[in-house]
């Protein structure tokens, strides 16, 4: 049987159950058996499923380790944790986090005017609001009216610019100061695909020259006391720590030498994100080489002992993680629609009285290819292959030749994957990459899983049915838009197996986990595929609710977005009906309501016959 590595990336969130994955919460109900209940509400297309219990469970997790920690080194500054909201702020998603962040006093964080919006509105109680960009007057003087909500806002600077207008701001308005944060540029590198995000290179943050300049103008402008954090982040998905810790030593110093200039209230270090995600579904292709539970004792450890032996106050810690906090909340199902190289039965074979002598010989292969002889005669076959298709390419062999040589070719390629089965496991992948199936999925990579075209970066992928069977077919998904790079390729370093199916009589649904970070608001409408129907599902001991059902948005919405003037485009449809010499007069009433039904639905394709 095939786990599909669940042991690896799920996190005890998803178990399989015979031949069905389950939630492994309360009543653990079965991904199949929720999908079923919607789509009995008549939705069709991909669904986004969210589940809060998984955004809970990750905020309790960073809670409880840092105060595991901090108890047990006797750490004397405070914990603190923000949400960014780049990495998801939509709406049914921020309300879960803030409701299940609230007893923690979880914040967040915003990196522009229309995430900060969203902070100063969404935020409870006094939970922290922390604000990263960068900022023009407009957006510092949003900050200043958080202050004036009495919101405990920190505006981090990323330049001096930015502090000049701060100042400017604060001279206007006393009273309403927002704390002031400043980011650091370190001279420890990032990591990773975002290693611009740390590093003296850096777009963000200020040099230590300009920090000494920062302290001064503070002082000058009597804004010293509302100096309290410094912040540096290093990156996202930080899969080794040694980084970490590097800038760490790094911002440990700097903080007790700021102090040390006369930086009075500085108390905080700001650490943003960067906790990793492992994706992987084999043990071969991990990545994350630390747990949460060491990342929070290296964090306390480290600044508890820096802040010792330069005698200064240990600082309050403050994260960012986001990609942590998000990842596993969501999950992507789609359904396959069709799949696209089934075929090549004996069936299909059209052999004439007499066939080219290579054809024979192709043939022969297949009838007498047994587990002794499979490998050979499987090499001998491929070579006769790629030498009768050069034939028909030269003129030699006509069309039919050419279809009788691809199927015998795949008949024994097939052949040779049953025969190989229990022996050398590399070549048997090699041969596979060669039969793959393509299964049309009815999805967009483009909306649903944009890292995974710009960044390559994997998802862990799996059927919600047949668990119980092992799976025979080497797959490469397609998704429906006409763009090739909309394709998860077979790969033989992480090869995905997924069953035989028989698509007129059943449905096979795939399932994308660990998309609920940054794939939603990255995602584009490329081919005019929108983000899918979304639906918050709660489960408790005995039953799940669906929540929040937001169906994808429809094609007239969609034209709405790019400014297409619909009613005039509804208009425009109506009138060539009625003008057309092609349909009957008393067709037409059924046609234009057609066309306006088809306007009121979502693109993606219906997959039920
Ligand atoms: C993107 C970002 C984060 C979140 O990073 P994750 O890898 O998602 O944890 C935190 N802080 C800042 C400043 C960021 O730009």
């Amino acid at each position: 049987m095939n786990n599909y590595g669940i042991d690896i990336w799920g996190d005890d969130n998803f178990i399989i159950d015979g031949a069905l994955v389950k939630v492994n919460h309360g009543c653990k109900p079965a991904l199949l058996s929720i999908v079923k209940g919607i789509r009995e509400q008549g939705k069709r297309g991909p669904l986004l499923l969210r589940f809060p219990h998984l955004i809970k469970k990750q905020i309790e997790r960073i809670f409880q380790n840092f105060q595991r920690a901090k108890e047990e080194l006797n750490y004397q500054g405070d914990f603190q944790a923000v949400f960014p909201l780049k990495v998801n702020q939509f709406p049914n998603f921020i309300d879960a986090l803030t409701e299940a962040g609230s007893e923690y006093n979880y914040g967040l964080e915003a990196g522009s005017k229309a995430e900060l919006l969203i902070a100063m509105s969404h935020i409870k109680g006094n939970a922290p609001i922390t604000v990263n960009g960068f900022k023009d007057k407009e957006m510092v003087e949003l900050g200043f009216m958080s202050a004036l909500m009495g919101q405990d806002i920190t505006l981090t600077i990323e330049g001096i610019n930015e502090l000049e207008t701060i100042i400017e701001v604060a001279n206007e308005q006393p009273n309403s100061t927002p704390y002031i944060g400043l980011r650091i540029k370190l001279h420890s590198l990032g990591v990773g695909v975002w290693a611009k995000s740390g590093g003296i290179n850096s777009k963000f943050g200020l040099t230590s020259t300009e920090l000494i300049k920062a302290i001064e103008l503070l002082k000058k402008s009597n804004l010293i006391e509302k100096f309290t954090m410094i912040h540096f982040h290093i990156g996202s998905q930080i899969t080794d720590i040694g980084y970490l810790k590097k800038a760490i030593r790094e911002a440990g110093n700097i903080y007790a030498d700021l102090i040390k200039l006369g930086a009075i209230n500085l108390n905080t270090i700001n650490l943003g994100g960067g906790l990793a995600v492992e994706y992987a579904q084999n043990s071969e292709n991990t990545k994350v080489k630390y747990s949460l539970t060491e990342y929070a004792n290296d964090i306390i450890f480290m600044l508890d002992s820096i802040s010792k032996s330069k005698k200064v106050k240990a600082p309050n810690i403050l994260i960012e993680s986001g990609r942590y906090v998000a990842a596993s909340h969501a999950v992507l199902i789609a359904p396959v629609f069709e799949l696209v190289s089934e075929g090549y039965l004996e069936s299909d074979l059209s052999l004439k009285d007499k066939n080219p002598p290579l054809i024979e010989e192709l043939h022969e292969l297949y009838k007498f290819i047994d587990s002794k002889n499979a490998l050979e005669y499987l090499h001998d076959a491929l070579d006769h292959l790629n030498s009768l298709l050069t034939l028909f390419d030269l003129g030699y062999i006509d069309l039919i030749d050419r279809s009788n040589s691809e199927v015998l070719g795949h008949l024994i390629i097939k052949k040779s994957i049953v025969l190989l089965q229990s022996q050398n496991y590399k070549e048997l992948l090699h041969i596979q990459n060669m039969i793959q199936e393509k299964y049309l999925v009815n999805f967009s990579m483009f909306q649903s899983m944009p890292d995974f075209w710009g960044l390559n970066q994997h998802f862990p992928i799996m059927p919600l049915s047949k668990l119980d069977i092992k799976p025979s077919r080497s797959a490469t998904l397609w998704d429906i838009t006409c763009d090739s790079d909309g394709e998860i390729a077979y790969d033989t370093n992480n090869p995905l197996f997924l069953h035989s199916i028989d698509l007129k009589n059943e449905e096979y649904f795939l399932a994308f986990f660990l998309v609920g970070a940054y794939q939603e608001v990255l995602g584009m409408n490329h081919n005019l595929f929108s983000h899918p129907t979304e639906v918050t599902i709660t489960i408790d001991k005995e039953r799940y609710f669906m929540e929040n059902i937001i169906e994808s948005p429809s094609i007239v919405d969609i034209l709405d977005n790019l400014n297409y003037d619909t009613p005039q485009i509804e208009k425009m449809l109506q009138d060539k009906i009625v003008s057309s010499t092609m349909i009957a007069e008393n067709l037409k009433d059924k046609t234009v309501t057609a066309l306006k039904i088809f306007l009121g639905e979502n693109g993606y394709l219906k997959t039920v016959k």
